[in-house]
């Protein structure tokens, strides 16, 4: 009842509350907008009612929400090719484990062949079919099918049902058996239900890639986030930007009709994609078109994609001075103090904070923890946008004027001399950047080469490397191609670790061959260093009870729990836990 008659001051009323309540996240008025929807179809569920008096709505606006829509970035082949450029180059982009970085530029280019919405993250081994069909060109060697997915699913060794197929360079060596028509390879049966992407989990051992668990969608959207940003793209990458791309090159694809395109981007009619998918900005050569001229269609692609927006230059975070004047501002430093009296007003009366946990004053410090970083998080977001304002409005200046007085324009620093990346990411550079060639037995060795590099990438946990390249090297590379020695084999470590350990190293590093040698052979300063070091990063890791080898890489002896292999190792090994 209350709904149906409901009055303007109490609609008023609730409208403003939201808005004071959700001040910080809500920005545009459509996000408004969809509340009052969702309220509207609620009340006519109950009610009956149709609309709200369009008096009452006109009367809602105008709190000093966005009104324009929303930009819509669309993601093109060119524009993703930067943005794997840069994920494959940049030693800003880290990842605890470098297979995140090969799952992520698979990630993309999925994303940008079948526009699928983030459900990509739910794919699973079953979804793949490998397939080897004829040449329709008459060829000796059968074309692949599917091929997008070969960089993951070769990885994984024994993915495959042929268990003696383990290498790719085996199949590429496979032919179509004669009077078939095709090959297909299947995998198997054990990995059907396993997510292709997946998180990494801390275990005994280090970082691994967990068994069973998908990557997640948040992690997924703040690294594309973070690799558009790193690549220097002004509005932010993510999924759905792919998925513009795809739709947009599927419209304008004479090959693909607009039933077929609604179907792939299960949209049920044209009117979705009209309304979410096309980009705002009209991309094609209007101005050709009204004169009845060739359109100018390079141009136009140029002048409509997101690689046209690229500057290393601009901000992306906060410097020292800048983040010390969040720190100053009154509100900021109130909520600091508040939560600073409260930890030492507890301390003095209880010890510690962490033991008052389940009690008031445990939950009271926790709101006031929460209250002073947030507030803290909201001016840093608020100066960030204001330091990338200036920057838009002051650098273009900046640069004409240092051309009309011919001097050369600002350029980004040079990367310094870590910067440089380690042999197995030069091995993929190598790989990856180079053309394709006419002679299919030349093509051949070139991905098969790719597939180990990446192979050999993906095996790498993170740490410290010594670094051969420098990342820009690439454009030179491109340029001259470059055909340089493949990359120099070291002797195994693993071989050469004394029984006997130093007291100070911790004996799951010495064994993890995906760490780089420098991590592995690291002394920790003391002792007590060392055993924290292997409870919090180790054994914490592994269930009670459990059987688990010792990690030397010369040792593997199996036993019975970790307390054994602690025995074990202070035994043999000579390491403290
Ligand atoms: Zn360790
Ligand atoms: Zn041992």
């Amino acid at each position: 009842m209350a709904l149906k008659g409901i009055s303007i001051n109490v609609l008023f009323a609730f409208f403003d509350w939201l808005l004071s309540v959700r001040k910080d996240r809500l920005g545009a008025a459509s996000t408004l907008q969809t509340y009052q929807n969702v309220f509207c179809l609620v009340r006519k569920k109950e009610t009956g009612c149709l609309e709200i008096d369009p008096l009452i709505k006109s009367q809602m606006n105008g709190h000093g929400l966005r009104m324009e829509k929303k930009k819509k970035p669309i993601m093109r082949a060119e524009d993703e090719f930067e943005l794997l450029k840069t994920l494959i180059l940049s030693v800003e982009i880290a990842f605890d484990h470098e297979r995140h970085r090969i799952q992520l530029g698979l990630i993309m280019q999925l994303a940008g062949i079948t526009g699928n919405r983030p459900a990509l993250l739910g794919v699973c081994y079953k979804d793949i079919k490998i397939t080897l069909l004829p040449d329709p060109k008459g060829g000796e060697l059968p074309r692949r099918l599917v091929q997008e997915y070969q960089g993951l699913t070769r990885r994984e060794r024994d993915a495959f049902a042929a268990p003696e197929l383990t290498s790719p360079k085996q199949l590429f060596r496979f032919r179509i058996p004669s009077g078939q028509k095709q090959l297909p390879v299947p995998l198997k049966e054990a990995i059907q239900h396993v997510p292709l992407f997946r998180r990494s989990k801390p275990t005994v051992n280090g970082v691994r890639t967990s068994d069973d668990e998908a990557l997640s969608d948040s992690t997924l959207r703040s690294r594309m986030v973070t690799l558009g940003s790193v690549t220097g793209m002004e509005l932010p990458t993510g999924p759905y930007t792919f998925r513009r791309g795809s739709g947009e090159a599927l419209d304008n694809s004479s090959f693909i009709s607009e039933s077929q395109r609604n179907l792939i981007l299960q949209h049920h009619n044209s009117t979705v994609f009209l309304k979410s998918n096309l980009s705002r900005y009209i991309t094609g050569d209007t101005g050709a078109a009204y004169r009845g001229l060739e359109p100018q269609t390079a141009l136009m692609r140029l002048a409509s994609g997101m690689s046209r927006t690229i500057d290393r230059r601009r901000p992306r975070k906060l410097d020292a001075a800048q983040r010390a004047e969040v720190d100053r501002h009154p509100e900021v430093r109130l909520l600091r103090r508040r939560q600073k009296t409260l930890c030492k007003l507890i301390r003095e009366k209880h010890g510690s904070i962490a033991s008052m946990k389940g009690t008031p004053v445990y939950d009271q410090y926790q709101k006031a923890y929460h209250a002073h970083r947030n507030m803290k998080r909201r001016q840093e977001e608020a100066l960030l946008q204001e330091v990338k304002a200036r920057y838009k409005r002051e650098q273009l200046v900046i640069d004409i004027q240092r051309q009309l007085k011919g001097l050369p324009s600002t350029e980004l620093e040079m990367a310094k001399a870590e910067d440089y990346v380690f042999v197995e990411r030069v091995r993929v550079i190598d790989a990856l950047f180079t053309f394709a060639t006419p002679s299919p037995e030349e093509e051949c060795r070139r991905r098969v080469e790719a597939i180990n590099a990446l192979t050999a990438l993906c095996r790498l946990q993170e740490g410290k490397r010594p670094r051969c390249l420098k990342p820009s090297a690439l454009d030179s590379k491109l340029e001259r191609d470059l055909t340089r020695p493949s990359v120099l084999h070291l002797p195994s470590l693993s071989d050469s670790i004394p029984i006997k350990c130093e007291a100070t190293q911790c004996i799951f590093r010495l064994g993890c061959e995906a760490l780089p040698t420098e991590t592995r052979l690291k002394s920790f300063h003391s002792r007590g260093d060392l055993k924290k070091h292997l409870h919090r990063k180790h054994l914490h890791h592994h269930p009670d009870g459990q059987p688990i080898a010792c990690p030397h890489p010369r040792c593997h002896v199996d036993l019975g729990s970790t307390m054994h292999l602690q025995n074990h190792v202070e035994l043999v090994h000579k390491t403290p836990t």
